[in-house]
């Protein structure tokens, strides 16, 4: 009889892993205790997966030889407990996919914020130099699924601090880590070590014949170094002056001094060859062009691809030019310190649009970049407060309105040509619109509408 694999959960990574345990032979049996989605009901109905929703079944599940668990499921939960107590092993989805990859390699990518985009240009920088290259993880499509699929040349990992909670054997390649600031302690105990610790593991398997590539700007990070013997090959990289370092910034330039099994290299990048904007972006594009040369892509095309690069939606996404006046969609910019990258990297006098859903911010962070560089600020959100009273006496304009339409058309009023208006808002969005994207697509939308209606009133 083969052996019984059980999957607790069933969104993207579970039914990923369904189909991977499936394709190997195993016995496969998933378990949701919601709903699922009826489109994932449909792709295990055809493959002939065996599944419940609605609950879990214990006597079913606690016959596995092996558990694949969502990340979203805490291992505090009692069916959890009582797996590990029979002595089931319980592991992640990109655990589970990393041990049937055969010779293809593996970039994982994890930190607390600039996962998603890194992960894209590594892909993207792959890619453009001619590899055959799977992305996903966190993004997307799941790590197993991608394996079920099969034929890559690498899979760019996007990997989240749940997911690396239940790996064992997962070694990558190259291991990226670009940051970590306090998130999601409600799973950690409310305890930021812990938060660290899991971030780490990322490296844990790693010797010297993988690469470690990690933000030198970041204190925890660059702590637990210290503190830690790694053998990994590491590479720091900061966005200041430090030419100690392997990649760092300077005077406008990227600057890699980069060396890894006998090849080397030393690049300098002018930092408008880069697609991306903002000094946090800059970090993110070392990261990856370092990822591309561990990776052996020659030079020329991972600068091709830096050039190309497209980000994700809403992620300081530039939308149009209007009569000299570059409007920005940052609209995943959900709390101040992604708005703190947003308005350094923007060139020019900003007209900021913020607001919607404030989670207590303290807006002191940014209050030296909008007093140096804002000349207005629109409030878009159905309670302004918090920033009409921080910010009332520090900026000479302020508005309130609430639509996207409003706030672009006031915007377009009070913009002068070589003026640029950021939507970062500093909030989440649930006030006005159902999500972040939706906010953005509004914004983006208004400010497409008003370009055709200003045409059509010229012509
Ligand atoms: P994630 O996938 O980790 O959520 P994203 O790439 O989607 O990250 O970026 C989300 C937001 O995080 C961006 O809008 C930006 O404000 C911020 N961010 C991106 N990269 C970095 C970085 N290297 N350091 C700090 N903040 C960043």
């Amino acid at each position: 009889m083969n052996e019984r694999i059980v999957i607790l959960g069933g969104g993207e990574s579970g039914v990923g892993a369904a189909i991977l345990a499936q394709q190997k032979g195993y016995e496969v049996f998933l378990s949701d205790g919601g709903n699922l989605a009826s489109e994932r009901r449909r792709t295990l109905k055809s493959q002939k997966i065996d599944f419940e929703e609605g609950g879990h079944s214990e006597e079913l599940i606690l016959n596995a030889v092996l558990v694949v668990k969502s990340p979203g499921i805490p291992d505090s939960a009692p069916l959890v407990k009582k797996l590990v107590a029979k002595h089931i092993p319980v592991i992640s989805e990109i655990e589970f996919g990393y041990r049937f990859i055969d010779k293809a390699k593996v970039i994982a990518i994890t930190g607390t914020n600039g996962k998603t985009t890194t992960a894209m240009l590594i892909h993207h920088l792959l890619k453009t130099a001619g590899y055959k290259v799977a992305l996903g993880g966190n993004v997307g499509t799941s790590l197993a699924g991608l394996v079920a699929e099969g034929g890559y040349h690498y899979y760019v990992v996007e990997v989240s601090s749940f997911q690396l909670d239940g790996i064992r054997n997962f070694k990558p390649d190259v291991a990226v880590l670009l940051n970590i600031t306090p998130d999601h302690l409600d799973r950690y105990e409310h305890n930021f070590t812990n938060y660290v610790s899991s971030k780490f593991r990322i490296i844990e398997n790693l010797t010297n014949e993988q690469a470690f590539i990690y933000s030198a700007d970041s204190k925890p990070i660059t702590e637990e170094i210290s503190r830690r013997k790694i053998e990994a090959s590491m590479f720091a990289m900061s966005a200041s002056n430090n030419n100690k370092l392997h990649a760092y910034l300077k005077e406008e330039h990227l600057i890699f001094n980069f060396q890894f099994k006998g090849k080397e290299e030393n690049v300098q990048i002018p930092t408008s060859e880069v697609s991306l904007i903002g000094k946090h972006n800059m970090v993110n594009s070392m990261a990856a062009v370092l990822s591309a040369l561990c990776m052996e892509a020659p030079i020329e095309k991972v600068l091709k691809g830096l050039k190309t690069f497209k980000n994700a939606p809403h992620r300081l996404e530039f939308v149009q030019q209007i009569d000299g006046v570059a409007y920005i969609n940052d609209s995943k910019a959900t709390n101040v310190d992604s708005v703190y990258y947003a308005l350094d990297g923007v060139k020019g006098s900003i007209i900021w649009i913020a607001g919607g859903v404030d989670k207590g911010n303290d807006y002191s962070q940014i209050e030296k970049l909008v007093t140096k560089k804002v000349k207005a600020l629109i409030c878009m959100g159905k309670e302004n407060a918090a920033l009409t009273s921080y910010f009332g006496s520090k900026i000479d304009r302020i508005a309130e309105v609430n639509s996207a339409k409003k706030a672009v058309d006031q915007a377009h009023e009070w913009a002068e040509e070589g003026d640029v208006v950021l939507l970062s808002p500093a909030c989440a969005s649930f006030d006005l619109f159902n999500n972040y994207e939706d906010r953005g697509d509004k914004f983006k939308s208004a400010v497409n509408k008003l370009s055709k209606t200003l045409k059509v009133n010229e012509a």
